[in-house]
């Protein structure tokens, strides 16, 4: 028989890199929990109906679709957010507003994979719905930079724009939508020539084109000079005026409070999904060309899913990727048990003592593990050291007749008898 691997693009997580991921998937909860984010579950399997109502093409093309036994179209999720206004729409319909609702999970897309990027992924959600205000904004960009900070990331960045700006200009320009979006795609993938040349085909103005060329070239981290220049190239277009307006008072909010985020403003900045309406952004290292994590503002998201019109704000964080990014940084943030005791049984009738002392041990929370090779001590010893653990509990007849164990501490390299009741203090203490 052949040799079994995984399947292309999928990937098997041996411990430390499970610890790891583990360790930043609690951190997201952590964060969920002090932003008030409550964490909801929701199916990986999904119409395919609704996970391509609002997938732009590109995400729809690339989806796990396939049909189950009874014949339905279904797909995997190629993210959250669906699932979220699936619920939104329908059971959480009549709730209070706002929803702050956080998901964790695999998410699976057919990407060409390479260094961080892979099919099956793991992503941290969070959508904040029912506001149409910028402290919202504000308070999405602040729990990314929460998260981030949390995780041990050393350096990072955000790139900020609002979609609104360069969506108003193409409006007010009368283009046709299949032509915005195709632009916005186009930019997404700094394919700018290409863009330009789809707007100027569909009728856009000299004025237009020669605002959107300067734009593209605008960005940097003094964010009052960049909007103000950005609000000259638009000064003709009055909604994108308002948009500059918006996204400069979304970075106040964030400024004002305090904050210290590393914001480069990016006039020229398009997230190639058609569904977002203003303040869009991505979160990157800068020595990795990926981005660790991007969202915006979703206005209409919710319409479309057949709920009633519901403001929403939402990021998603990918978690593979921010362990990468902390393996670059050579951060170890994945914290193990403080301290790891074998009890060895010194022959096979003392078992049953060696298995009581392990209960006993993880009782007090000490991660324990049970000699269960049957090796003779000097081995299970030599073992236990290879491995890192910190103490070995020795279980012999005599010391068990005086009420007593035999406490090694494998780093100091001594060893104590010590009362049964002192076991503890004795491996907090040595
Ligand atoms: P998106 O839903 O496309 O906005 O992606 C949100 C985040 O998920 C990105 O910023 C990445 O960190 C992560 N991500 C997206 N695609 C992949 C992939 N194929 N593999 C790993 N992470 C990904």
């Amino acid at each position: 028989m052949s040799e079994f691997k995984t399947v292309r693009g999928m990937r098997d997580f041996l411990p430390e890199e499970a610890k790891t991921m583990r360790y930043i998937e609690n951190t997201t909860r952590k964060v969920a929990e002090l932003y008030g984010f409550k964490e909801i579950i929701t199916p990986v399997v999904e119409s395919y109906e609704l996970l391509a109502a609002k997938s732009g093409e590109e995400v729809r093309s690339r989806m796990f679709a396939f049909k189950d036994l009874g014949d339905r179209q279904i797909a995997l999720r190629p993210e959250f957010t669906a699932s979220v206004a699936r619920l939104v729409a329908t059971t959480l319909r009549n709730e209070p507003r706002p929803f702050r609702l956080f998901s964790v999970g695999s998410v699976y897309r057919y990407d060409e994979p390479q260094k961080g990027r892979y099919r099956e992924f793991w992503q941290s959600n969070y959508e904040l719905m029912g506001s149409n205000r910028a402290e919202a904004d504000a308070e999405i960009l602040m729990l990314t930079n929460s998260l981030m900070e949390k995780a041990g990331l050393k350096s990072y960045a955000f790139k900020v724009g609002h979609v609104g700006v360069l969506r108003s200009m193409f409006k007010q320009e009368k283009l046709n939508e299949k032509a915005q979006n195709q632009a916005m795609q186009l930019m997404d993938k700094k394919l700018y020539d290409d863009a330009f040349n789809v707007i100027r085909e569909a009728g856009a103005s000299t004025q237009c084109l020669d605002g959107l060329n300067q734009l593209v070239k605008l960005r940097g981290t003094e964010i009052v000079d960049v909007v103000a220049k950005m609000k000259e190239c638009v000064k003709d277009y009055e909604q994108s005026i308002n948009a500059v307006e918006n996204l400069s008072e979304i970075l106040n909010l964030v400024s004002q409070c305090g904050c210290k985020i590393n914001i480069i403003v990016d006039a020229g900045f398009a997230r190639g999904l058609e569904y977002y309406t203003g303040m869009i952004f991505e979160v990157f290292v800068p020595d990795l060309d990926i981005a660790l994590g991007g969202g915006g503002r979703y206005d209409r998201l919710i319409e479309l899913f057949g709920g009633e019109s519901t403001p929403a704000v939402g990021v998603a964080h990918g978690i593979d990727r921010i362990m990468l990014a902390l393996q670059e940084q050579k951060v170890k943030s994945a914290k193990g048990p403080e301290r790891r005791v074998v009890v060895i049984p010194i022959n096979e009738k003392l078992r049953v003592e060696a298995l009581k002392f392990a209960c006993m041990l993880r009782e007090a929370g000490v991660s324990t593990e049970v000699e269960v090779m049957g090796r003779k001590m000097a081995k299970a010893l030599e073992d236990a050291d290879k491995r890192g653990m910190d103490f070995a509990l020795i279980v012999g007849e005599k010391e068990l007749k005086e009420g007593a164990v035999v406490i090694k501490d494998l780093k100091e390299r001594e060893q104590n008898t010590v009362q049964i009741e002192k076991i503890l203090e004795a491996i907090k203490i040595q």
